[in-house]
């Protein structure tokens, strides 16, 4: 492939980092200005121009998807096949360091990745067994105290808790916690990149191999790595390696999971001859979206600064709606979606962003409402769901008995009259003998600690697991999660329940199957039986590439997980203070600046459109809320804003001093009702009509009664009277 077709598309900037003479640099410059398409480039050129082999090249990225589209982007850059690249997010790569040396880590080949819900689970039954209480001590707290040091890369042995007794116990539940995770062959998220910083620093012989091997070590979003990440790539890297960091330190977002955007001047310390390279064009947005972004984050303090300027025209404002409540909030926002759809937009060019998951189920019911396909990043992840959690439990006792996390979910489900008691019995033995459950049981039975009937319904879980397992070690893996999903008695279980909720559970137990069936297996990681590949596959992967990638969808997503990524659309709902920023941040000052960063990150994934939504009352976690417009909304200059209200009569009159767009004028229709007004019902009690359709006999209204929630009743029959 010719070399200046790999510096077509890119301006003078960019060329200069993707053709820069082999040496470590840090690419720094604002959102869609270019940094992972230059990061890509350069990959390409190392191997065409450089011809360094792809062997020779680690590229860490933050998701599994931007990992995907990254390795698609090289190898159409290129033109060759990426498949022995190491292109990953930090975890996935650590991950397979840990499989390939697992002995080097002192792991079981079985090993198993357990997610926060199970890390929860087991911190819970450690405070239960050294007698904490659970208000003084939150399983969540400790989870983040755990989870908190091992991410600056601290074992028990290295933390002093000095004389604080509530220091002194957190330490003591990270000891225990540790212990039965090593007993049992468990690995939470951080431990991953725990365990391979550790894999460096104890193995000089490892590390020699991958320093040898890896000459280009590249990052993007940088400004989001931890302690323990940045540890992990200075080590490796040596004084060999060239490493290309690119980053934007006004979208990091993950402070509160300990990024820390320090990295940035460490790596300047630590790689004293990198050159820095700031991009300044952006390419993404259009000029009231890029200029509002500008001013909105200009707010923050401590910024390295950078000037973002775009070429592009000014585009459309940003439009405001002021709904209602978070129905018409997710009604407008549907319509506009459909709108678009029916002027022959794709719907997976809408992304609706939202700040937290709770917030994304009325979206979802006004677009299942509508009838428009819609997709969610995060949140309602397949392999999150409970009846998947069960499956897969069982599934990981076939290939680890001493899995004690998956032992603690299935020993009672379905129920099989294995008790709180009995398994509090086992638990204290197990804690007693440092043994695990699996073994716990063993003992038991051999020394008759349990009663007749426990006995009884522990031997049956036992025999049922070692039965399941020899009858699949013959079995494809498809066949082996299928026969598991019905020996366990799981889907009769849940046939026998009743209701669409276990209708769906049913249907996703059968989706595993599929997903089974077309599991591909990791070609690089050949230590490793197929089911262990899937099972880390599930842990890993939860809710990335979950839903059929081929249907157009509508994108749904937390402001989060939509970092990297554009869209021409972007709607951005339930920008209201005490949700964006977040209550919590709004408490602790310091926070906020994040929180903006967030809402940076937000507005500029938005290439062509931008919507900000918000409500005037919403019903969220249970409450009703009055809410005010976020201070961001505030902080954008007016010259970038439209407002949008479709019910100027109703909204609060402070408001309607700025300039207001009347695209449609609902104020009392056909109906007889209008939106906003309130009702009341002789069965439901009082509530507000949120919207309307249809005249004389066919005329409905929709009611948000304050009891029962939505309604749509027909006028004619409901009775409902006016206040
Ligand atoms: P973020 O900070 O949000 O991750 P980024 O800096 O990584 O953004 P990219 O995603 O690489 O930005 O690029 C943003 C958009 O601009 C992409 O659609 C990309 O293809 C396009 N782009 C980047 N550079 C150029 C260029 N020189 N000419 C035309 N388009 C470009
Ligand atoms: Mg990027």
């Amino acid at each position: 492939m010719d070399v200046s077709s790999l510096l077509d598309g890119l301006n003078d900037k960019q060329r200069e980092a993707v053709g820069a003479p082999q040496t470590s640099m840090l690419v720094l410059a604002g959102a869609g200005s270019g940094k992972t398409r230059v990061l890509t480039h350069r990959i390409a050129w190392l191997m065409q121009v450089e011809q360094q082999s792809p062997y020779s090249i680690l590229a860490v990225t933050f998701t599994n998807k931007a990992a995907a589209e990254m390795r698609e982007r090289v190898e159409k850059v290129s033109g060759s096949n990426m498949g022995r690249m190491w292109i990953g997010t930090f975890h996935g790569l650590a991950h397979r360091l840990l499989r390939t040396h697992y002995k080097d880590v002192n792991l079981p080949q079985t090993f198993q990745i357990i997610d926060s819900d199970d890390q929860l689970r087991l911190i819970k039954r450690i405070l239960k067994s050294l007698h904490l209480d659970e208000k003084q001590y939150p399983p969540r707290q400790a989870q983040g105290y755990i989870n908190g040091k091992k991410d600056q890369g601290l074992r028990p042995k290295h933390i002093d808790a000095g004389g604080f007794p509530i220091e002194q116990n957190l330490l003591q539940i990270y000891q225990v916690y540790q212990e039965s995770c090593d007993r049992a062959g468990l690995v939470d998220f951080a431990e991953i990149l725990l365990r391979a910083h550790e894999l460096w620093l104890n193995k000089p012989h490892v590390l020699q191999h991958y320093q040898d091997r890896f000459k280009h070590i590249l990052v993007d979003e940088f400004q989001d790595t931890n302690a323990i990440q940045y540890a992990w790539i200075r080590v490796l890297a040596g004084e060999s390696a060239n490493v290309m960091i690119v980053g934007d330190d006004d979208q990091s977002i993950y402070g509160w999971r300990g990024a820390q955007v320090e990295n940035l001047h460490k790596f300047l310390d630590d790689f004293p001859k990198a050159n820095t390279i700031r991009l300044e064009q952006n390419y993404r947005s259009t000029g009231h979206i890029l200029k509002a972004s500008n001013e909105l984050i200009a707010n923050n303090p401590d910024r390295l600064g950078k000037k973002l300027w775009t070429d592009d025209k000014d585009g459309e404002k940003i439009s405001i709606y002021c709904a209602f409540n978070e129905m018409d909030e997710a009604r407008f926002i549907v319509g506009r979606i459909n709108d678009w759809h029916e002027m022959g937009g794709d719907l997976s060019n809408c992304a609706i962003l939202y700040r937290s998951n709770a917030q994304s189920r009325v979206l979802e019911e006004a677009l299942l409402h509508k009838g428009l396909a819609y997709r969610i990043y995060g949140g309602l992840r397949f392999f999150e769901r409970q009846e998947i959690k069960d499956a897969m439990s069982y599934l990981r006792l076939i290939n680890n008995k001493d899995d004690d996390a998956a032992f603690e979910r299935v020993v009672n489900t379905p129920t099989r009259g294995i008790g709180g008691r009995t398994l509090d019995i086992l638990r204290a033995t197990a804690k007693q003998q440092e043994l695990t459950l699996w073994q716990t049981c063993l003992r038991a039975l051999e020394e008759k600690l349990l009663n007749g009937r426990a006995a009884n319904a522990v031997r049956g879980f036992m025999d049922l697991i070692v039965e399941m397992q020899q009858d699949t070690t013959e079995m494809s893996l498809h066949r082996t999660t299928d026969h598991v999903v019905r020996e366990s008695g799981l889907k009769a279980m849940y046939e026998a329940e009743k209701g669409e909720k276990a209708r769906s559970r049913v249907e996703n137990l059968d989706e595993l199957v599929t997903a089974a069936r077309t599991f591909i297996m990791p070609e690089d990681i050949e230590e490793m039986g197929e089911l262990s590949a899937f099972l880390s596959h599930a842990a890993l992967e939860a809710g990335e590439g979950q839903a059929d990638a081929f249907t157009d969808a509508v994108q749904l997503m937390t402001l989060h997980s939509a970092k990297g990524l554009e869209f021409p659309v972007v709607f951005m709902s339930g920008v209201e203070e005490g949700i964006f920023p977040s209550q919590m941040a709004m408490d602790e000052g310091d926070r906020l600046d994040e929180e903006r960063r967030l809402c940076y990150v937000g507005m500029t994934r938005a290439m062509e459109k931008l919507y900000i939504t918000y409500a005037e009352t919403r019903r969220i976690y249970g409450r009703e809320n009055f809410a005010r417009p976020s201070r961001f909304i505030k902080e954008i200059p007016e010259q970038h804003v439209e407002e949008i209200r479709l019910k100027a009569k109703v909204s609060a009159p402070q408001r309607a001093s700025k300039s207001v767009v009347r695209s449609r004028s609902i104020v009392v229709n056909q109906s007889g009702f209008r939106v906003g007004q309130s009702v009341s019902h002789s069965k439901f009690g009082e509530g507000k009509v949120t919207d309307t359709e249809g005249s004389g006999p066919q005329a409905r209204v929709q009611v948000d009664f304050h009891d029962v929630g939505s309604k749509w009743l027909v006028v004619a029959y409901a009775k409902l009277e006016t206040s």
